[in-house]
């Protein structure tokens, strides 16, 4: 029988989670894909999004005004929706070859400010190089990815709204 050594396993594992059909946006190894490309709650997004368009120019298509909860909707939708995409490009990265000490001492530092409000592990790339082979830094920011995910899916609309704040602001001060 072969015997796999530690690194071998982290990898695999990794590996395995490259090889799985994954939600086109999220990308998110846990979630089913449902249909077109998409789990549910990435299709469901989709669906109201489009919905919302649809409403959204058929308003202007017959010269009416535009409520402003019609918009804000479609706007919160987008943002929701492109962050989730991003998380996602952020995870095949991680996956692909994201067996970077820094970007692991990164990942640490984000868990550690979430958590506690404190970067425990700046600096520590150095070590976490020497530690940890390639094959581990690239599980352990899976196994990270999944915290980070989990927590934007649960924050995303808050996030959308906020991200939508500050474009708002930036556009004032941009036409000042
Ligand atoms: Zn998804």
């Amino acid at each position: 029988m072969m015997r796999y050594s530690r690194e071998q396993q982290a990898t695999e594992f990794v590996d395995s989670i490259i090889k799985r059909e994954r939600c086109l946006w999220c990308r998110d190894p846990s979630r089913v894909v449902y249909r077109k490309g998409l789990c549910r709650p990435c299709y469901e997004k989709g669906a109201q999004l489009k919905r919302a368009q649809k409403l959204l120019s058929d308003l202007k298509s017959r010269g009416k005004s535009i409520p402003f909860e019609v918009k804000h909707q479609a706007d919160v939708l987008r943002e929701a929706i492109t962050d989730c995409k991003e998380l996602g490009i952020v995870l095949d990265r991680v996956l692909q070859g994201g067996d970077s000490p820094l970007d692991l001492e990164w990942d640490l530092c984000w868990l550690s400010r979430r958590i506690c409000r404190k970067d425990l592990f700046k600096g520590m790339a150095t070590q976490l190089g020497w530690v940890l082979g390639p094959g581990h830094r690239r599980f352990l920011r899976a196994l990270i990815w999944r915290i980070i995910s989990v927590d934007a899916s649960r924050h995303r609309i808050g996030r959308a709204l906020s991200q939508l704040h500050r474009k708002a602001l930036s556009s004032k001060e941009g036409a000042r």
